[in-house]
């Protein structure tokens, strides 16, 4: 079952409003271009036809049974951080029960922009414990098949993997940064969130992220009750 797009969202709906099933607001946070609105339409079960129905939703919501237990999620797909308002910006570092900061794993700047974001949010909501959950993705950009005529370059060291495109043998073709998925582990585990890589273009990995995002809340649900 597709999830209900949601054209406004607010702090009022929130795991404390006293409804019996916990209801928790989690924002996507990232870079332009690096997959937030693919990921909210992968987790809502948006079809590519109804996208343009949903232009202009910011917010899904669904209802996802974890452990046997169900738990409502609201996914917010409103980070712009091109916009000027600071408003808006710490509203949405305000908002959430938990983040999803997303980076491309193509992209070196976008993992450095999370960096950056994580170290926000962790300033911002010092007082509380809020789930962090650092994705890379686009991972199906790592898993690319290389062309046999086209040999590997040497990863740097940083980098368990090797840099399959561009083609090396292309003149004046730069290869890309390194994927930085030992980083992106590194980095979780010193800023103490967890770490995923997806690929919403493949949907792999994307029922897992929300899965361990429902996780994270109750072991903070769980760790209050005790
Ligand atoms: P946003 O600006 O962060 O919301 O990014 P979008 O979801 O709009 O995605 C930007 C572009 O990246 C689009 O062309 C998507 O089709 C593409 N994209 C998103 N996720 C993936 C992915 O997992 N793999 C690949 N190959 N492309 C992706």
């Amino acid at each position: 079952r597709a999830a209900a797009p949601r054209g406004s969202w607010s702090s009022e709906s929130s795991a404390s409003s006293g409804c019996w099933e916990p209801q928790y607001r989690v924002v996507l946070l990232g870079d332009p271009g690096v997959g937030k609105t693919s990921l909210a339409n992968a987790f809502a079960g948006v079809q590519e036809r109804d996208l343009l129905e949903q232009h202009g939703e910011v917010a899904y919501e669904r209802t996802l049974s974890v452990d046997g237990e169900e738990t409502t999620l609201l996914v917010i797909d409103a980070w712009e951080p091109e916009r000027r308002e600071s408003w808006h910006r710490s509203h949405c570092l305000q908002v959430g029960n938990a983040y999803v900061i997303v980076y491309s794993i193509t992209d070196h700047g976008s993992f450095e922009s999370a960096s950056e974001l994580r170290i926000q949010l962790r300033s911002m909501r010092q007082a509380e414990d809020i789930p962090i959950i650092l994705v890379g993705n686009k991972s199906d950009l790592r898993l690319r098949p290389i062309p046999v005529s086209c040999p590997r370059v040497p990863s740097p060291s940083l980098c368990p993997v090797s840099v399959p495109l561009p083609c090396p043998r292309v003149p004046g073709a730069v290869p890309p940064p390194c994927p930085p998925l030992a980083e992106g582990r590194a980095c979780a585990m010193m800023f103490d969130c967890k770490f995923i890589e997806t690929s919403a273009a493949l949907q792999h990995n994307v029922a897992e992220l929300f899965e361990g995002v429902v996780r994270q809340l109750r072991l903070r649900r769980e760790g209050k009750e005790a």
